[in-house]
């Protein structure tokens, strides 16, 4: 034992509380005495006993309406009530009211006030560790999983912008071929090339160059739809996957991306203009340039390279009918 417990005690009669108060306080347990139900109850709200031992016969507020109320306040609340031989019964209907067991008066062992009192003492205790372990779990494991979060993004995620890498790009196109397959779906894809970045590179510097592949990564970000998957799939080459699009509707949402660009005005790492910057996209589709991911990916490519010899600042689609 040796568990040191906060008890409150309630009798309207002074000599067992005296009782109650040395046998309990001998045991180790801090004990609040009150003559009332009413007193009782003011002094549980102001601060909560885990265990309440109560007379049930008490002018005023009862000891079964005392239990109520506390049972009300807080359920864990454990409750052993007091009462005589000649009406045992009304202790029947206190444990159906949630008391945890009774005493009867007059006390003949007072060993056995100890003993009902530890065994209470000893449940409130055992819900209280298992309460605290099963905190623990369900922070530890959250903290599993947000690390597991974290891990996987690592794992798929371009350092620099945030966006997917190439190796998840590349996962996500061939599910999207095997979806469309058995779907008769279709998709478009986009390639897009920063144009002359070695030249803006040279004479801005490294840095801006970054800022400026952030900053392309966020305006596409913005333009794009959720469920469209966007890409660092090198240096300065970005590729964006648009699930259900058709490949009329795949250059027309390039084209909006490659103006979105070109009326951009960047800004460097500080806050400085940086000025026009300027992209080429190709654009393919599934099934309309190919039957498998390397045909689609292969021919929007050769698009990218189409939109540059063109002139660059514009979008080219692979040509319909085969390279
Ligand atoms: P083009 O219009 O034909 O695409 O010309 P380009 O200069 O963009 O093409 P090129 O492939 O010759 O050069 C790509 C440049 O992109 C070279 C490299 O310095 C720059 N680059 C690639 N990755 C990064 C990067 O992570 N950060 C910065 N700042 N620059 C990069
Ligand atoms: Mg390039
Ligand atoms: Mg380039």
């Amino acid at each position: 034992m040796g568990m040191t417990m906060r008890i409150l005690v309630v009798d309207d009669d002074e000599s067992l509380r005296g009782i109650l108060a040395m046998v309990l306080g001998d045991d180790g347990h801090l004990v609040t005495t009150a003559e009332s139900g009413e007193e009782a109850l003011e002094l549980y709200l102001a601060d909560p006993f885990p265990l309440v031992i109560t007379d049930i016969r008490m002018g005023g507020m009862s000891g079964i309406e005392l239990l109520q109320r506390l049972k009300e306040t807080n359920p864990e609340t454990e409750v052993i009530v007091i009462t005589s031989y000649a009406s045992v019964d009304t202790a029947v209907t206190a444990l159906r009211l949630g008391a945890y067991d009774y005493l009867v008066k007059p006390f003949e062992e007072l060993e056995f006030i100890s003993n009902v009192v530890a065994r209470a003492v000893e449940k409130i205790r055992l819900v209280h560790d298992n309460r605290r372990m099963l905190d623990n779990l369900v922070r530890n494991r959250s903290e599993l999983e947000q690390m597991n979060r974290t891990l996987q993004d690592l794992a798929v995620r371009d350092g620099l912008t945030g966006l997917y890498n190439r190796r998840y790009f590349r996962e996500t196109i061939a599910m999207e071929v095997n979806r469309c397959r058995r779907h008769k779906g279709s998709f478009s894809l986009a390639f897009l090339d920063v144009d002359h970045f070695k030249i803006f590179n040279d004479s801005q510097g490294h840095p801006e160059g970054d800022m400026v592949l952030k900053t392309l990564a966020e305006l596409l970000t913005e333009r794009l739809r959720k469920t469209d998957v966007i890409a660092r799939y090198g240096g300065e080459e970005f590729v964006f996957l648009l699930p259900e699009t058709h490949k009329a509707n795949g250059v027309y949402c390039a084209e909006t991306v490659c103006r979105l660009i070109a009326g951009h005005d960047f800004t460097g790492t500080n806050g400085q203009s940086l000025g026009q910057v300027t992209v080429s996209i190709g654009v393919a589709a599934y099934p309309d340039d190919g039957a498998d991911a390397e045909d689609i990916v292969r021919r929007a490519d050769e698009a990218l390279y189409a939109a540059k010899t063109g002139g660059r600042n514009r979008v080219s689609a692979a040509p319909d009918g085969g390279a």
